[in-house]
């Protein structure tokens, strides 16, 4: 553990550049009092586990290790409860578990938790009923309730995103190392999910083998201290500049500004201009960092990010997180991971099969077809195949509970079962039989 301080300089030099999707505060004053009271708090994780992230990415991009990145699409303070976190905790663990054992590969992990209470939107408004008011910016901004009021952006709201942050980091920790994450849990991290599906029997039989694996062991006087314990970061879309330069601290070991809100951000699909304000606090700042590259995504530009954002080549660094779309990425994806190659760039690649498969249904719900995220994994698998390159990971949108968002999987969810349980403040997100039958798909790719 270091002491990180206060900085100033560095991490503001994006204020002078074009900030997409920033909230329209409407107080800057209490905006300011607010991000004064941040940038004293305490870091909400420490340079050396960003540090240690960085190695671990690393590791995927040299093709040892796959990235298991999953949560929310949009946290919020009310889902704040030791159910959902745990829900969540569980699912991954559970796929993490999945993709080890059937591909005997390290499966490194990284919720899309604590942290991820900021979104980017397509449009600024949002119509209803002739009725029409700025659109939810996450709950780090606004409400989501329908009404003039809740729309209002609050910067109070970033002290909140701190303090849910935070929470769910204790219980992560707590969670993480402190016997519930052992291996020798593996079975009762399926309890409790209402499970009778083809995904969740083949998760109990794992379970089983694992079981006898570990007695195996034992038996033999083998009792590894890492099977007790898992390593498990925090990750979030570094939207809200405001809020990172507030939290980024200088590390008393390097003497370098690291971003404390989590340990690895991205900067989005819709904030990647080579010159504007998130490229430029990203350069900035020491951890571990990803882009997202949607279908419009050129090879110069992916060699652009490079060289501002690793220009260092140092490996782990950088990840670039690809969503195409299951029509687009066979097509799309090739030239930006050969001109990458032949550059001798180290990125980490990684799938995020859901933004580029989502669409309206006739009842008016935003989902996703499964077939469509299987399909673009499938398609990024094939194209790294053909290239001789890593696929390193999958980044999703899921929960542990029980939700009817997206479509398809083995245990269908129907058009018509949409509304039966949709809760999501955002993008849909696979539900907990959904996201364990995908890790067991992946895990049959990775082998
Ligand atoms: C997201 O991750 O929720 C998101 C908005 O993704 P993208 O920036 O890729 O559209
Ligand atoms: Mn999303």
């Amino acid at each position: 553990m270091t002491n990180q301080l206060p900085t100033s300089g560095a991490a503001g030099s994006w204020r002078s550049l074009p900030a997409a999707q920033q909230p329209p505060w409407p107080d800057p004053v209490l905006l300011r009092e607010v991000t004064d009271g941040l940038s004293r708090a305490p870091e909400l994780v420490f340079a050396e586990e960003s540090d240690r992230l960085r190695e671990k990415m690393a590791a995927v991009a040299r093709g040892e290790a796959f990235l298991l990145q999953g949560g929310d699409c949009a946290e919020t303070f009310e889902g704040t409860t030791a159910d959902a976190i745990n829900g969540k905790l569980r699912t991954l663990l559970q796929m993490a578990v999945a993709l080890t054992y059937a591909a005997s590969v390290p499966v490194v992990k990284v919720g899309r938790i604590a942290g991820q209470y900021a979104k980017p939107r397509s449009r600024p408004v949002e119509r209803r009923d002739g009725v029409e008011l700025p659109v939810y910016r996450g709950d780090a901004v606004n409400g989501l309730e329908f009404t003039a009021g809740s729309r209002v952006p609050d910067p109070r709201r970033l002290r909140r995103m701190y303090e849910s942050s935070a929470a769910t980091l204790n219980l992560v920790r707590a969670f993480t190392t402190g016997g519930l994450a052992d291996l020798h849990q593996a079975h009762a991290w399926n309890r409790g999910f209402v499970d009778d599906s083809p995904a969740g029997r083949r998760y109990e039989e794992l379970a089983g083998e694992i079981d006898r694996s570990l007695r195996f062991m034992a038996a033999c006087g083998v009792d590894p201290q890492e099977l007790r314990a898992v390593e498990f970061f925090a990750s979030h879309e570094g939207l809200l500049l405001d809020y990172e330069e507030a939290l980024t601290r200088t590390d008393d070991r390097t003497g370098l500004p690291y971003a404390t809100s989590g340990h690895l951000l991205w900067i989005g699909e819709r904030t990647r201009e080579l010159d504007g304000a998130h490229v430029e606090y990203f350069s900035r700042i020491r951890n571990p960092i990803a882009v997202k590259l949607g279908p419009t995504a050129t090879p110069d530009e992916a060699l652009a990010y490079i060289e501002r954002l690793n220009p260092q080549d140092e490996p782990g660094r950088l990840t670039f997180i690809v969503r195409m779309g299951a029509g687009q990425v066979r097509k799309r994806l090739p030239v930006l991971v050969e001109k990458v190659a032949a550059n001798g760039a180290s990125v980490a690649w990684v799938c995020d099969p859901m933004h580029g498969n989502t669409f309206e249904a006739a009842s008016g719900h935003k989902t996703r077809r499964f077939e469509d995220i299987l399909d673009e994994v499938e398609g990024f698998f094939e194209v790294h195949r053909a290239l001789g390159t890593h696929a390193g990971g999958i980044h999703v949108e899921l929960t542990g509970d029980d939700v009817t968002e997206c479509i398809g999987g083995g245990d269908e969810v129907l058009v018509g079962d949409l509304h039966r349980r949709y809760e999501t403040a955002c993008d849909p997100r696979l539900n907990h039989r959904q996201s364990l039958e995908l890790a067991f798909l992946v895990a049959e790719m990775l082998r």
